[in-house]
């Protein structure tokens, strides 16, 4: 007989949204719950979502969220009385589920023996050619001299695939087209299961060129019973890390379906899995499919079962964990619908998905929507720091069909809002409605094959954006001017009337703003309360009113549009039509001297104090030197030389106040030689 342990106390060892997710079914079943915590988490969403929260230590993960005996102390100090590891971190470590017995706490996962069976990819590969489960053509013996390898991948036929058998997490894998490439390839792959894992024993596989990853969810208890709980297609993925996935997988053959489902719950059984588990294959594409790994843990994308299948696997967890019987049986299990999820990361998808870190200066989410549902462990105001994953959020979406999950992820992702720091919200949408996504043409490529179409495109997505990011820039500083005026208790000050008087003859300014590592020059004037840009030929015109909640109406050219604005510091972020437009705005380049005029005016770009000054009456500058440098709102604003030039008079030095608009010099254009 299975003892049945009543969980009281549940430790997290984890942080961020799964932590907060983990809290979230625990206290609903009336389980007590700690966090823990990094020096660098002390105020994080995920403390503040448990009854208690203890720190671990420093914010590298090695010394902290990684350290087992932390882990085991803070459990005892706590009086918890399990564990749940989450995923990532000490999840798949068998250690930390070791530690846990030795201290007579209870480990929300498999036995000690599961999580080894399978913590090589090499010795599960094994045991599921014993249970029949079948695998990718390819080699994982233990002979690791690089001619049996050799001899293998000649056998196996190109192009193989050369993994890591520690490996995770998409690292440590390399494809070998060629027989003359295979020895520096095998070298090449060795160094850096060494330095990644400890462990240069490397498997090979025939590399199957356009698979689809479909991985099936399973669940086991201690009483003999095993299920699946449907699959994931989870092929979409940048370097070999899944980004979008959804369940069902589209347009996948009933009996590849279920031949699928039983395979998965083999290889659960081939070693008395105990828990929620997910066995992952890779499916070629004629629908054959082959074993690649089993996670022994919960997965990231867990959410798009739940919704499909109705219910709360951490639930399932604890009740498995505790010695209960799976909640339901296999005929009692259905889906309904199609659900699917978005990863949203603080990356930059236009420069390799490089992450970013920085402050989140706005962040919400599109909570309240129909069949939407948002995972996230960070708030507004939070840092993304370098040292964890740099997920913000996750996005899901659950509709009665493929298409109806589709159309809410396209209009939830639409009104994400996130400012601060580079994200990955506008290429997901771009993901989401890409024709072959909406088909269901999914495979492991998609990203690479669609590179183009996924690309940012300035003149698909900008129009007038970057007039209007100026326009509300321009008007919110406009808007602190003013409030520091009255605030000030001087009505009549220059200050408080820095705009509104120039009817005519108002000075021509310019202003740069960088979107996409390109520059663009800006030349506009005030008239009247109304910013009018000139471009090219034509002239633009926009009237902004900011609201509360960043709202901001606009006016131009006489149609309104309704947008909302984040400005932070130089940063501009306009939400217009369900996209991110970002700006940053670089100099303030006055300019009066236009290409063809030998003379003009540098104006001052905003009210402020001129706090270095770095020419005289005929100085000699080149287009974009620096000429002054203008303190405005607590930030330093350089004025740079419009052209290659000559400084003809000045009419401010270091330490004036000067108004928006005040003529600082006059500049006369080198002639062309
Ligand atoms: P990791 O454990 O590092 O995540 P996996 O073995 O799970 O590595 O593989 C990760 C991804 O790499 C898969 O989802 C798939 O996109 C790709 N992949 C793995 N094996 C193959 C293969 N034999 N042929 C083609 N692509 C593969």
């Amino acid at each position: 007989m299975t003892e049945i342990h009543t969980i009281r106390t549940l430790l997290i060892a984890n942080r961020g949204e799964i932590a907060c997710r983990i809290a979230r079914t625990a206290r609903s079943l009336g389980i007590r719950t700690v966090a823990v915590y990094s020096e660098a988490d002390a105020a994080a969403l995920h403390v503040a979502a448990a009854d208690t929260a203890y720190p671990i230590g420093p914010a590298p993960a090695a010394d902290s969220y990684l350290r087992i005996d932390h882990l085991i102390e803070a459990a005892k100090a706590t009086g918890a009385d399990a564990i749940h590891p989450g995923y990532g971190f000490l999840s798949e470590n068998p250690e930390l589920a070791r530690a846990c017995a030795e201290a007579d706490i209870l480990f929300i996962g498999p036995d000690v023996s599961a999580i080894e069976a399978m913590g090589s990819k090499a010795a599960a590969k094994d045991i599921m050619a014993k249970a029949g489960v079948p695998l990718v053509p390819g080699y994982h013996g233990t002979d690791q001299s690089a001619q049996t390898l050799e001899n293998a991948a000649v056998e196996i036929g190109f192009p193989v695939l050369l993994k890591a058998s520690a490996g995770g997490g998409g690292k440590g894998m390399r494809v070998v087209e060629r027989a003359e490439d295979l020895a520096d390839g095998i070298a090449g792959a060795k160094r850096e299961a060494a330095a990644a894992f400890g462990d240069d024993r490397l498997l090979i596989e025939k590399y199957l060129t356009r698979p689809r990853h479909v991985e099936v969810q399973v669940f086991a208890d201690r009483h003999g019973n095993a299920v699946h709980l449907f699959e994931r297609d989870c092929s979409v993925q940048r370097r070999h890390q899944k980004v979008v996935e959804e369940a069902p997988a589209p347009g996948l053959d009933e009996s590849v379906r279920s031949a699928m489902a039983k395979a998965a719950i083999d290889a659960a059984k081939a070693i008395d899995y105990v828990g929620a588990g997910t066995v992952e294959f890779i499916m070629d594409e004629d629908g054959s499919f082959y074993f690649m790994e089993m996670n022994t843990r919960l997965q990231v994308e867990h959410p798009v079962t739940e919704a499909i299948t109705g219910e709360d696997l951490v639930a399932w967890q604890i009740r498995v964990a505790e010695g209960g019987t799976l909640p339901l049986t296999q005929d009692r299990i259905s889906a309904s619908g199609h659900a699917l999820e978005v990863r949203i990361y603080a990356e930059d998808p236009e420069r390799e998905f490089l992450p970013q870190t920085g402050r989140l200066s706005r962040l919400t989410f599109p909570e309240k929507m129909d069949g939407v549902r948002v995972d996230s462990g960070v708030a507004e105001g939070d840092t993304v720091s370098v040292h964890y994953d740099p997920m913000i959020a996750k996005l899901i979406t659950h509709g009665r069909d493929r298409a109806e999950a589709l159309r809410r992820m396209s209009r939830a992702l639409g009104n994400v809002r996130i400012a601060g720091l580079a994200n990955n919200v506008p290429y997901l949408k771009r993901v989401v409605e890409h024709p072959a996504f909406i088909a269901g043409g999914v495979d492991t490529r998609f990203i690479e094959t669609y590179r183009a179409d996924l690309a940012a495109d300035e003149t698909r997505e900008a129009g007038n954006m970057p007039l209007l990011a100026a326009a509300a820039l321009l008007e919110a500083r406009r808007l602190d001017v003013l409030r520091q005026a009255r605030l000030g208790g001087d009505p009549y000050s220059p200050w408080a009337m820095a705009y509104g008087w120039r009817l005519n003859d108002s000075p021509l300014h310019g202003l740069t703003l960088q979107h996409d590592a390109e520059d663009l020059l800006l030349l506009y004037r005030l008239e009247d309360g109304v910013y009018v840009f000139e471009q090219e030929e034509k002239q633009i015109r926009i009237a902004v009113s900011l609201h509360a909640g960043g709202r901001l109406e606009a006016r131009l050219d006489g149609i309104t549009v309704q947008a909302e604005a984040s400005i932070e510091g130089d940063v501009v972020t306009v939400f217009y039509d369900g996209t991110a437009h970002r700006y940053v705005l670089k100099t303030a380049l006055a300019s009066g001297a236009e290409a063809g005029e030998d003379s003009g005016h540098v104006a001052a770009p905003m009210p402020g104090k001129l706090i270095a000054v770095h020419v005289t009456e005929g100085t000699e500058v080149s287009k974009g030197d620096p000429l002054m440098v203008l303190e405005a709102m607590k930030m330093e604003h350089v004025i740079r030389s419009p052209d290659d030039g000559v400084i003809a008079a000045m009419h401010y030095g270091a330490g004036d106040q000067v108004e928006e608009g005040a003529d600082l010099l006059v500049f006369e254009t080198r002639a062309a030689d």
